[in-house]
């Protein structure tokens, strides 16, 4: 049996898959089993941040695996605390991490923050969670409750309670009350369609939350590691929340997510935990991925590959303003709003058929999350392919 066939008979059909199959790539570009090549303008939804088979980290992940791939969060680990320290020193703030597996689970350990923080002896309990809607958390039983999204919301329940969403950042004040135990937010909503907050809005919650001692949970496992030009949209946004969640980017594939705090007294010894989380294999990545956004921020080649990158995606919106409506997003988190939401699929399959990958986002955006490490020639090809695919639609 091929792919498509074990797939079909061995997988729970959770995924509308498109029917392609890549066996290599390299930084942002990609071949198919019939050797065919495309430009991937979407790093595995934000994954790839330094490109596919990358050299440097597959060196440390080589040369970490041959001594010690996992030995549990029972004993000292030294990549896991290093890349904690890398995380922490990026940040810029003040905060201590937790690692675990994934985006979700980064969600999960933040919540569980919140909540224990909410418990104070004798005072009213602090547990609900206000999140806004269109936001995207995660789909574990918790996230997707966070989630406020009602589409989400179907079958899986009895949820947990406590979560309240919001309309806008304008609509949380109202919301606040003696049992809100903190606000949790994308500063750009990711799966929701590429949609940045106002930075005086959220400069303002910020403020609003701190002089209410309601902590401020920033899920940037989308903007986080880079993305959005800084190594958080935090430090973009000029906020210092109480817990950031990071995930996708950060790994550069491995799977991995991080929840760090400033509540550093919070969580004690049992508390919270996880098998896999942190381990030398993670870690390493981690460690690795890190250090070499660091070096293409700090030589000033990220923002010149995405002021170039922008520059092109202008270029190619002006060219076709008959599809779109307008261009949104930060750094290379990008996307164009279409004006009829039904070309959006044709779009993307098109585009796909020219020879480059981009991504759907919400109901009626064409979603952009290139490698950060993309080259212009890799852009330049990617967007030639773009225009023949709308010549198509
Ligand atoms: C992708 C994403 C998640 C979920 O991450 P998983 O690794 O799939 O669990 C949560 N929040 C945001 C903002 C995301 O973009």
């Amino acid at each position: 049996m091929n792919t498509k066939e074990l797939d079909k008979k061995y997988i729970l059909p959770t995924y509308a898959r498109a029917d392609i199959e890549f066996v290599s790539g390299s930084n942002a570009t990609l071949e198919d089993l019939n050797g065919k090549k495309y430009i991937d303008f979407t790093s595995g939804i934000g994954v790839c941040s330094v490109g596919h088979a990358n050299a440097r980290v597959n060196d440390a992940l080589c040369s970490q695996l041959s001594k010690i791939t996992h030995t549990s969060n029972l004993y000292n680990i030294a990549p896991q605390a290093q890349a904690a320290q890398k995380i922490v020193e990026l940040s810029g703030y003040d905060m201590q991490c937790f690692f675990g597996n994934s985006g979700a689970e980064a969600n999960e350990g933040a919540i569980k923050i919140v909540r224990k923080h909410g418990e104070r002896d004798g005072e009213i309990k602090r547990y609900k969670i206000i999140t806004l809607q269109h936001s995207f958390h995660g789909r574990t039983i918790t996230t997707v409750k966070a989630t406020g999204q009602e589409s989400m919301h179907n079958y899986f329940g009895p949820f947990p309670d406590g979560f309240v969403y919001a309309e806008n950042i304008g609509a949380i004040e109202a919301l606040l009350d003696d049992h809100t135990a903190a606000v949790m937010i994308e500063l750009i909503q990711g799966e929701g369609g590429v949609e940045p907050q106002d930075k005086e809005e959220v400069q303002a919650l910020e403020k609003l939350l701190k002089s209410k001692s309601i902590p401020l949970i920033v899920d940037e496992v989308q903007t986080g590691g880079y993305r959005t030009g800084e190594f958080t949209a935090s430090q973009v946004y000029g906020i210092v929340p109480e817990v950031i969640t990071l995930a996708k980017g950060i790994g550069g594939g491995v799977p991995v997510g991080v929840v760090i705090t400033s509540l550093k007294e919070v969580l004690g010894a049992g508390d919270h935990g996880s098998t896999f989380g942190g381990n030398y294999l993670s870690s390493t990545a981690v460690c690795s991925v890190l250090e070499i956004l660091e070096e293409f921020k700090q030589s000033g080649e990220l923002a010149t590959i995405s002021t170039y990158f922008n520059q092109e995606l202008e270029k190619f919106y002006a060219a076709h303003k008959g599809y779109f409506t307008s261009k949104v997003g930060i750094g290379m988190m990008c996307g164009l709003r279409v004006k009829d939401a039904d070309t959006l699929s044709s779009i993307i399959q098109n585009a796909r058929e020219s020879g480059v990958m981009v991504l759907k986002a919400g109901r009626n955006t064409l979603r952009f999350l290139p490698p950060l490490t993309i080259t212009k020639e890799e852009i330049d090809e990617g967007f030639k392919a773009l225009n023949s695919a709308i010549s198509r639609v």
